[in-house]
């Protein structure tokens, strides 16, 4: 670094400076933000591959913040892990989300949508998770069957046993289990089938070099015949074109996520794609 000269040197500082004061700013915000009422839900339609309907709708966590706008998670969920502030956070997204689709139950008298949450690895992690699941289903008046929680390989991994334990206690309140990103973590084959969880969400590194060959869809292939040999669903992530929607058809896939059908949308907009569908 010292070859850089001594100007350079002061500017990388400088830049240092600004980031670590930028960063902690937000971390600052961060724990207000709660508070403050500043997040908000974005929902992503989910369809069935063989009929094209809506099957339900991923949660999406976005951030209203006062002076940068709306912020993806991207930019403060490892800040929110870090501090812990994920599991407050975590928690109002599970009642914001269980209430919102028991909002859309009573208006559209439908009962067969889910709605699915991304958990982060610090809430299963908290003693009182079940608990807590039991709680906001009973707050909100939704149905477990109606709600999914979306774990990725490393969140089962970690921990064995205590994991396999904790999910079985989880499904005794029927909620769903699928496993996100899956194929990007390290998933022990042995392992998989010890787990009750309902599906496997194929990452959008797989589905999205699907090409017009129709080649680079072994590993999706794959994936695909493995959630069926477990006897769970295969959902495709990532789903941007027709091309892609129509492989996806052959190889058997069961559910489908992605800009082809619909970006992340606030709670009115995904009310107005809901319409359409009951
Ligand atoms: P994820 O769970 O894998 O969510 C899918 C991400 O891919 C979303 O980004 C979504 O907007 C984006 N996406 C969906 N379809 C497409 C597509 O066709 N093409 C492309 N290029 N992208 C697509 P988002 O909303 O920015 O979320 C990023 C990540 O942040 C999520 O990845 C998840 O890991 C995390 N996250 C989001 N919401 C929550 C939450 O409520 N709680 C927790 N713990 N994590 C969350
Ligand atoms: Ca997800
Ligand atoms: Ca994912
Ligand atoms: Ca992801």
């Amino acid at each position: 670094a010292k070859a850089l000269g001594k100007g350079r040197y002061a500017i990388f500082d400088r830049e240092m400076y600004d980031r670590t004061l930028h960063l902690s700013q937000l971390e600052i915000d961060l724990r207000y933000a709660l508070e403050r009422q500043e997040f908000l839900l974005h929902y992503q339609p989910i369809i069935s591959v063989a009929t094209g309907r809506l099957t339900g709708f991923e949660a999406l966590l976005r951030w209203q913040h006062p002076k940068m706008g709306l912020i993806d998670p991207g930019d403060f969920i490892e800040i929110a892990e870090e501090t812990g502030l994920i599991v407050p956070i975590g928690e109002w997204i599970l009642q914001e989300a269980c209430q919102q689709l028991y909002i859309w139950q009573q208006k559209f008298a439908t009962t067969s949508l889910y709605i699915s949450v991304n958990l982060s690895s610090k809430q299963i992690q908290q003693f009182d998770l079940v608990d807590k699941l039991a709680k906001i289903l009973d707050r909100t008046g939704l149905n477990g069957k109606n709600l999914k929680l979306e774990l990725t390989e490393t969140m089962l991994m970690d921990r064995g046993e205590k994991t396999i334990e904790l999910l079985f206690q989880i499904k005794e309140q029927n909620i769903q289990l699928s496993i996100d990103d899956f194929g990007t973590g390290y998933s022990s084959l042995s392992y998989l089938h010890r787990f009750p969880i309902d599906a496997l969400k194929i990452d959008r590194s797989f589905v999205s070099p699907i090409d017009a060959e129709g080649k680079n869809c072994e590993i999706v292939r794959t994936i695909i015949t493995l959630a069926h040999t477990l006897g769970i669903k295969a959902i495709a992530e990532g789903v941007e074109t027709s091309h892609q929607l129509a492989v996806l058809k052959k190889l058997g896939c069961d559910e489908a996520q992605g800009y082809f059908f619909g970006t992340p949308v606030n709670f009115q907009l995904a009310e107005e794609i809901l319409v359409k569908n009951v």
